[in-house]
């Protein structure tokens, strides 16, 4: 059983203008071709740092396409189950494109490199990654996030579109799911 911490983790307000500062850390930096988000995860993060691009880069932005893509490796549990499952990569053509790809939460790290290298064998020309958590504690593989809205510690959490077996994504906050017994 788990329950909910007592206070959030990382407030509404405080997601709000670390989003708005990290979207123009990226358009300072990386000028891409296609933003890909990792479904379901990412979908509340995406909307708010897409709208937060548009105002950091300015005319450029008309240019910039997004597209969404379903990686799985999670189940219902909180551990990794380690195996990556991405459907709807095939749509994108990602041939010399320059890629932003966007996700949630790297922890293993095992999601976010494995599509970096399904994206680098369809032929992108340039991967650069963007996680609003990182949980570097919890690394097991070769993956450093370029751009990180904020390191956490190894704790569960939910909320800002994050789920527990598709619970508590709708959360305007990011709280820490605790064991209980
Ligand atoms: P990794 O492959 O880096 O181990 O895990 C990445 C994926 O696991 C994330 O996209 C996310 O779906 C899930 N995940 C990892 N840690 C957490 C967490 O603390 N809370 C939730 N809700 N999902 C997590
Ligand atoms: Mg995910």
């Amino acid at each position: 059983m788990y329950r909910m911490s007592e206070k959030p983790l990382i407030s509404a307000n405080e997601i709000r203008e670390r989003v708005t500062t990290l979207a123009r850390e990226i358009a300072a930096a990386y000028d891409y071709d296609i933003l890909i988000s990792a479904l379901t995860g990412a979908y509340m993060f995406t909307a708010d740092l897409t709208r937060e691009l548009a105002k950091a880069e300015g005319a450029k932005v008309y240019q910039k396409t997004i597209a969404f893509i379903k990686a799985s490796s999670y189940g219902n549990s909180t551990e990794s189950s380690g195996k990556l499952q991405v459907r709807g990569l095939e749509k994108i053509d990602l041939k010399g494109m320059k890629i932003l790809m966007v996700d949630d939460i790297a922890d293993t790290g095992t999601t976010m490199l494995g599509l970096c290298k399904m994206l680098q064998e369809a032929g992108a020309q340039e991967i650069r990654t963007c996680v609003l958590l990182n949980k570097q504690e919890r690394r097991e593989v070769d993956l450093t996030a370029d751009f990180v809205g904020f390191e956490i510690a190894n704790e569960f959490v939910v909320g800002y579109g994050l789920d527990y077996a598709n619970d508590y994504r709708f959360l305007p906050d990011i709280w820490t799911l605790q064991e209980t017994n």
